[in-house]
């Protein structure tokens, strides 16, 4: 398994989703074991649920879906984004927001956080935050 592995396999779940979403579900989340490169947990982003009409981003969903551990496991995270059309990879880069929930969030579960990987634009290439340069 490598990331490019991990990107592939929800690239393509998240490329059958119809266009009719509005964007509903383009981009995701995946938090992983870095030294297994197994998966935790996957969350997307969703607009206009439940009663108040919240949105949640797809990183803020991934961690609140991300269980308790008691071992110290370190995590990386990869963050893609893919059009409307499911066609083209797009910048997935997080917002402050997010930043700051993956940074405490994955901490406060009992991980240690120690990249978080974003998608380029219509490239198959990664960039990385470090931790330390999270907001
Ligand atoms: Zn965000």
């Amino acid at each position: 398994m490598s990331k490019q592995t991990i990107l592939n396999k929800y690239l393509e779940k998240r490329s059958l989703i119809k266009n009719a979403h509005n964007g509903h579900h383009k981009i995701g989340c995946v938090i992983f074991d870095k030294s297994k490169y197994c998966v935790l947990c996957f969350g997307y982003n969703q607009y206009n649920i439940g009663l108040n009409f919240l949105s949640i981003h797809a990183e803020h969903h991934a961690v609140n879906k991300l269980r308790y551990s008691k071992k110290r496991k370190k995590v990386d995270v990869i963050i893609f984004r893919i059009c409307n059309k499911g066609e083209t990879i797009l910048l997935g880069a997080p917002c402050e927001n997010c930043q700051r929930i993956m940074r405490e969030g994955i901490k406060k579960k009992g991980y240690t956080l120690n990249r978080v990987y974003y998608t380029n634009k219509m490239s198959e290439t990664f960039s990385f935050i470090k931790k330390i340069n999270l907001k």
